[in-house]
């Protein structure tokens, strides 16, 4: 028997299955989707293995070393849909591979196993490990005997035993040490008169037993009962307690509870929409839904009641929502409807948390995964819905290999479970928005809040006006006064600082030189707490410039608007405001993001300031205005998509005002009113400015009317990127049809970054169906040289950033 398997060397040259025999011993073990170590070379590697068959036509084929697995961690359609992220990403098997599984996979971790039944229930074979303690490690078995696998998968499958893997996580313990009480409550009622009075603390552990009777961790025992391990162990000596191992899930919400919260009554249009969902999940049948609703029209809730149906019908839900909103208020409305069945995963998790995310996914131990984009790979087997809210979010794009889109991977599963894929969102991308148009999705509408509450009014101010009137502080009159009103009110604002693609460089006033990163062609951000330069790309600081390199002169200032600076200044204008202000540097600490939008919910500020990451997923009902102190930032990136993001986020954090009770404000500042993505922000108009923006995109040819690849080379030498990206834009040039758009090559947005100059070539194409194929040829025409390193090439099959 051969195993054909993908080895975990991620290059053009080793993307593609290699053989190995299958010994004998292992026969009955192996399964497709395990993963194995094999020898490689001088080494030994992991692998996965994805096919299993008779013979193989390479003679002389090495063995098998070890297999890692005694469940296949990938299931059928997961190493199906790895193949199909290949093709559609032009990316490595084992990179697609590993993309659905959690990191801590990758490493090598220690396997125990325990037993869960009493010992004589084992196989003869095994029972002598069992012997002195019910955890064993998994090495000391299989190396004592390979062919002891059959036989351990066989107690696996009968329930008998139990893999346990153990992540080392700095600083975690994956086990606690529980303490149980071998007697009943009336026996341990006798041993209280036994006990010697001053026995205090044994008598207040026995007391503490009669009361609660269950196994309780070691430490709180110690706690609750006020006494020490001391006192314990004397227990455990005399026969009363004992004490056990127990694997605990490194839950990251273990300390949290959960209220729990019942189906609210749909609004009739909430009703609705719900309708041709239920329809779909009922009758299996595959359809791709867009609801499209405004802020606070009630998805979540709909999201919430589909999932309880298919629940009811014994299936799984998958519910993807960006990294950024996957704040505890989020967590908490789906683990309030649906308690424990629910898993979280999100990258603020360590490695060991992920894991065991993963493993609750991968037991059937859940039954609804929440996560931001690599959760569209939770290995449920029995899907009966994947919804993707913000569905516009850039984040659902992964930018290193594979390349995938989330939505496209949720698509491929519900067409394989035949089950509805539901993209949510108030400011739908166009693409998916252009699609429900024509009918490919199934366009549903909310287009009120839930109540009926009203949309905040927004209010445009041309900052260049301010300026005119000799207003040159950063808060316009209005803001100004609303702000006021707001803090004697004692209601909640929220004020956003645009900052993408700007940020607070310093120039010289005299010859207008700007500090710029040695190592990237980006202008440096000040840091005003330690006083230095920053790159924002490649992490490199510098003290700030007191005098200018170039000229010497000492004039050298920070431009720009930072939300320190915005922060000093209310400190100034408003010293009675208390402000909140959440930004990259306030939120590096894991954790940090939720406390800081804790302490806001609770009160304990009048403002929140920070950047794009507070625009989405906030829901507090005493936020009655919201400020974006420049609204254009954003407008003047390199990128076609740049009209499509502004508007998407004034909406999304007008959204965050008058959610409630009380009626929400918007003041937009802008030195661009008249364009149409800012214009149209004040009348909610998403369908207008659709209509708008995408005949500018037919116009220029970009999506959704023209697909697009983009093609980014890099190199330390600067003539060798050129000669590279010059020879790969003359091969496309004769291999694609005239239909297609060769743009390049020029240098990229961003021509150097950590010393590697960067060039790059776009495709603009309708329909070729040989570019996958030319593509791969390019790839591996350079495979010897990508594989050094030193030239990269990196395809991105609809690119979502253009830098
Ligand atoms: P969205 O996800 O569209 O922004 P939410 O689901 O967060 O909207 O709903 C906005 C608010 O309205 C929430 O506080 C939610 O609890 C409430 N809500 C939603 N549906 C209903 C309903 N049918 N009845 C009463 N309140 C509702
Ligand atoms: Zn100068
Ligand atoms: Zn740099």
């Amino acid at each position: 028997m051969i195993a054909r398997v993908i080895v975990d060397v991620p290059s053009g040259q080793t993307d593609r299955l290699f053989d190995y025999k299958i010994p004998s011993k292992w026969y009955d073990v192996l399964e497709k989707g395990m993963r194995v170590v094999v020898p490689f070379g001088p080494r030994s590697i992991q692998g996965f293995v994805v096919e299993i068959t008779e013979s193989s036509t390479v003679e002389k084929l090495k063995e098998i070393k070890e297999i890692l697995d005694v469940t296949p961690v990938l299931t059928e359609e997961l190493l199906e849909l790895g193949n199909w992220l290949t093709e559609q990403t032009l990316s490595y098997k084992i990179s697609a591979y590993q993309v659905m599984l959690p990191a801590a996979l990758k490493t090598k971790v220690e396997k125990q196993l325990l037993c869960l039944q009493e010992i004589q229930l084992l196989p003869i074979s095994l029972q002598p490990f069992f012997n002195k303690q019910p955890l064993v490690k998994w090495n000391e078995i299989v190396d004592t005997d390979p062919s002891l696998l059959t036989s351990i998968k066989d107690a696996v499958k009968c329930g008998l035993l139990e893999v346990q893997y153990a992540v080392k996580d700095k600083g975690k313990k994956q086990t606690h040490r529980m303490i149980e009480s071998l007697l009943s409550k009336d026996q341990l009622k006798d041993l209280l008169v036994g006990l010697p009075q001053r026995a205090e603390k044994q008598l207040a552990i026995v007391h503490y037993f009669i009361e609660n009777g269950e196994q309780v961790p070691l430490i709180r025992l110690i706690e609750l009962t006020q006494s020490s391990r001391q006192s314990v162990k004397s227990l455990i000596d005399k026969g009363v307690l004992v004490e056990k191992e127990k694997e605990f899930y490194r839950d990251p919400f273990i300390n949290e509870t959960f209220a729990q919260t019942k189906p609210l009554q749909l609004t009739d249009q909430q009703q609705q929409v719900t309708i041709p969902i239920l329809d779909s999940i009922e009758e299996n049948v595959h359809k791709t839904f867009l609801l499209h609703g405004v802020t606070g029209s009630g998805k979540t809730e709909i999201y919430l009641q589909v999932i309880d149906r298919v629940l009811s019908e014994g299936k799984e839900a998958i519910v993807l929502v960006p990294e950024i909103s996957l704040t505890p208020q989020m967590v908490d409305r789906f683990k309030g409807r649906f308690g424990s069945q629910v898993a979280v995963l999100h990258s603020g998790l360590s490695l060991g948390e992920k894991y065991d995310e993963w493993r609750k996914i991968h037991r059937k131990e859940v039954r609804v995964a929440v996560g931001a984009r690599s959760a569209v790979f939770a290995p449920f087997e029995n899907l009966g819905i994947i919804i993707i809210d913000e569905e516009h979010e850039g984040s659902y794009k992964q930018d290193e290999m594979p390349k995938y889109h989330a939505r496209d991977v949720a698509i491929f599963r519900g067409h394989y479970y035949c089950c509805p894929v539901v993209l949510g969102s108030a400011t739908p991308s166009l693409e998916t928005y252009a699609r429900a148009k024509v009918g490919r999705y199934e366009l549903l509408t909310l287009g009120e809040r839930v109540n009926q509450g009203p949309l905040p009014t927004v209010e445009i101010v041309d900052m260049r006006e301010e300026l005119r009137d000799g207003n040159r502080s950063m808060f316009s009159s209005s803001l100004f006064e609303k702000m006021k009103d707001r803090i004697d009110k004692k209601e909640q604002m929220v004020l956003l600082l645009n900052r993408r693609g700007f940020s607070t460089f310093v120039m010289c006033r005299d010859c207008g030189y700007v500090a710029n990163c040695e190592h990237c062609d980006i202008s440096f951000t000040y840091h005003k707490t330690n006083h230095s330069l920053k790159c924002h790309y490649c992490g490199h600081e510098e003290r700030m410039i007191t005098t200018c390199p170039s000229c010497s002169s000492e004039h050298v200032r920070f431009f720009g608007t930072g939300t320190q600076r915005v922060e000093e200044e209310l400190g100034k204008v408003l010293p009675e405001a208390r402000v909140i202000r959440m930004d990259v540097d306030t939120t590096r600490r894991k954790g940090s993001h939720q406390k800081l939008l804790k302490d806001f919910g609770e009160g304990k500020a009048d403002i929140l300031l920070g950047t794009q990451m507070i625009a989405k997923g906030l829901d507090f009902p005493n936020i009655t205005l919201v400020g974006v102190l420049t609204a254009d930032t954003m407008l003047h990136l390199p990128d076609f998509r740049s009209s499509e993001r502004t508007f998407q986020l004034l909406t999304q954090v007008s959204g965050r005002a008058g959610r409630h009770k009380l009626p929400g404000e918007v003041v937009v500042q802008t030195y661009t009113p008249e364009h149409y993505s800012i214009e149209l922000v004040k009348e909610h108009d998403f369908v207008t400015f659709f209509q708008r923006e995408i005949l500018i995109r037919k116009g220029s040819g970009y999506p959704p009317y023209y697909h697009i690849a983009l093609i980014n080379v890099s190199h330390q030498e600067l003539p060798k990127v050129i000669h590279v990206t010059e020879k790969i834009t003359q091969f496309l040039k004769q291999q694609l049809t005239n239909e297609a758009n060769i743009l390049g090559p020029v240098a990229s947005p961003i021509a150097r970054l950590k010393n590697r100059y960067r060039y790059q070539c776009m495709i603009k194409y309708k329909n070729e169906p040989m570019l996958g194929k030319i593509l791969r040829e390019i790839q591996q025409h350079y495979s010897r040289e990508t594989a050094r390193g030193d030239l990269q090439i990196s395809i991105d099959m609809n690119p979502q950033m253009f830098m």
